[in-house]
Formats: C-alpha cells, sequence, structure tokens
C-alpha cells in the first residue's frame, strides 16, 4: 500500500471536481482499507463551515455513494478511488489541532460526502476517535446503510444529519435510484435512541415541490420525536459542471432554483406539521 497521505485540511471545496486521488492504491488494499476502517478515502475538507452542523466546523467529505441522485452537486465523489487515502489515526490527529478554536466556536467536525457510511469502518473510527478528543461530531448521511453501525457507535456520534427526500416508495426510487425503507428505519432507530437529528430537504422545482407529498413527509418526521430542524436547501445549479466533465447524463439543466416564495411554502408545511424549518 502506498504511503497515505498528510491531511491537506485546506484543500479547497467539495465544488472542485477532483478524481483518480486513490488510482494508486491496489484494489486490495482498498478492500482491506474498508474493511478494517483503518484507512479511509477523502475528497476533499472545507474548514471554517457554518453550513455543516452547529457553530463552525471542519468537514471532510468522503468518497463512495450508491445513490444517484438526479441533483447531487459532487458525482464526483460516488466513486472510491477519487478520494485521498488517508489513515484514521492521521484524520485524527490533524483534527485534534482544532480541538480549541471548534470548541471556542461552539462546532466541531462533520463527516460528509459522498456517502460518508460506504466506508463505515472508518467513519465509526473516526468518529469514535473524534468525540474521545471532546469535539462535538456530526454526520450527513443519506442513513441508506445505518444498519452497518452498532449503537455504541450511533452514540458517539453527537448529530445525525440525514438526507430525506420523501417518505414515498416510488417517489424516492425515481429521485435516487435506491428504496426509501432503509433510510426511514435507521430515523426510526435513531429516534428510538433519542439522537439528534436535522433532517436536510433539497427543495427541486418539478422534482421535490409537491407540497402533498412533503406534508407526508413532515408527519413522519414530526412524529419520530428527535428532529430538531429541518434544513430546506433550495436546488441550485453549482454541480451540474461535473456531470458534463465526468460525462454523465444530467436531467436538469432547464431547472430553475425555488424562487424565495416556493422555499417559505415548503417551509411552512413541516411547521405545519410541528418542525422547527428555515
Ligand atoms: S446521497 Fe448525496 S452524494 Fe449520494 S447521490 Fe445523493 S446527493 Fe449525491
Amino acid at each position: 500500500m502506498p504511503e497515505v497521505q498528510t491531511l491537506p485540511l485546506e484543500a479547497g471545496s467539495p465544488y472542485e471536481l477532483r478524481v483518480h486521488l486513490g488510482d494508486s492504491v491496489p484494489e486490495r488494499s482498498v478492500r482491506e482499507a474498508l474493511a478494517t476502517g483503518d484507512m479511509g478515502f477523502i475528497h476533499s475538507y472545507t474548514t471554517g463551515s457554518v453550513v455543516d452542523g452547529p457553530g463552525v466546523r471542519v468537514v471532510a467529505w468522503t468518497t463512495g455513494c450508491m445513490w444517484r441522485c438526479q441533483y447531487c452537486h459532487n458525482p464526483d465523489t460516488w466513486t472510491m478511488s477519487n478520494g485521498l487515502p488517508v489513515s484514521v489515526t492521521r484524520a485524527a490527529e490533524e483534527l485534534g489541532k482544532y480541538r480549541q478554536s471548534l470548541k471556542v466556536m461552539s462546532g466541531g467536525f462533520t463527516l460528509n460526502g459522498g456517502e460518508p457510511l460506504m466506508q463505515h469502518r472508518f467513519a465509526a473510527k473516526l468518529m469514535a476517535a473524534v468525540k474521545r478528543m471532546g469535539i462535538h461530531t456530526a454526520m450527513e448521511t443519506n442513513g441508506y446503510l445505518g444498519d452497518r453501525l452498532s449503537d455504541a457507535e450511533i452514540d458517539t456520534i453527537d448529530l445525525v444529519m440525514l438526507g430525506l427526500k420523501t417518505w414515498d416508495p416510488a417517489r424516492h426510487r425515481a429521485l435516487t435510484g435506491m428504496d426509501v425503507a432503509p433510510t426511514l428505519a435507521f430515523a426510526r432507530r435513531l429516534a428510538a435512541r433519542r439522537r439528534p437529528i436535522w433532517l436536510r430537504f433539497v427543495l427541486v422545482p418539478g422534482l421535490t415541490d409537491d407540497m402533498d407529498d412533503l406534508a407526508r413527509t413532515a408527519a413522519f418526521a414530526a412524529k419520530l420525536g428527535s428532529v430538531e430542524r429541518v434544513e430546506v436547501l433550495p436546488f441550485h445549479q453549482m454541480g451540474r459542471y461535473k456531470w458534463e466533465r465526468l460525462g454523465l447524463a444530467y436531467t436538469l439543466e432547464n431547472v430553475k432554483p425555488p424562487s424565495a416564495e416556493l422555499t417559505e411554502q415548503a417551509r411552512e408545511v413541516l411547521r405545519k406539521a410541528g418542525l422547527k424549518a428555515d
């Protein structure tokens, strides 16, 4: 296995197209890394983020995702080998340097993706190591592989930011290519353990703006009892160039970001169900 990289924590934004960073890692080593979690694959880092959890945060964006959301703005994170190989020890050491400043800024560390649970052993080890340092931990996930985490591992995540598109199976499959049931099951499991959840809902005109469907999704979310907040994220076209550069068929080229009125209408639907929405 090649020498793992140091953490370039100042390295760019998830909107930078990044490919082939892990190509030199042999397939066998990738499999070993995924099985043990001793090494992970990271697309990029963000420092000073104020939109990936409470306070000011360091965010690591992992590679690997099994979903194919039509509006994904980071399709270059789908492939594991587009990530930079990093050992969990090295990652934790680097994050430790930010401990005091993150505390002062009421922030923490967020593991994002891609889908972090595609590297569930790495994610679990890194979350536990960061938590042991007294840093607030958050993970943004689509929840599909949530059953790969033990209860004890779930408890090392202070906040789960769950991407919920719809409760409706047919709509969900059309939007993401995958079944919604595992995500809903993970949401129920988190709620049963009283783990704080923030839901992230991407509002896409023509795709996710059916207010009746959103009301039913909101009713499901409100019943969970541990959803602290729902973030309504207006669709944007910032990831479009990646689809084009990667030679992927992008179907949303004519879709405009939602109007302020539509975004507010969606938030109102969520609030009506008793959720805090912004
Ligand atoms: S779950 Fe996230 S990373 Fe995966 S395809 Fe959907 S938006 Fe992209």
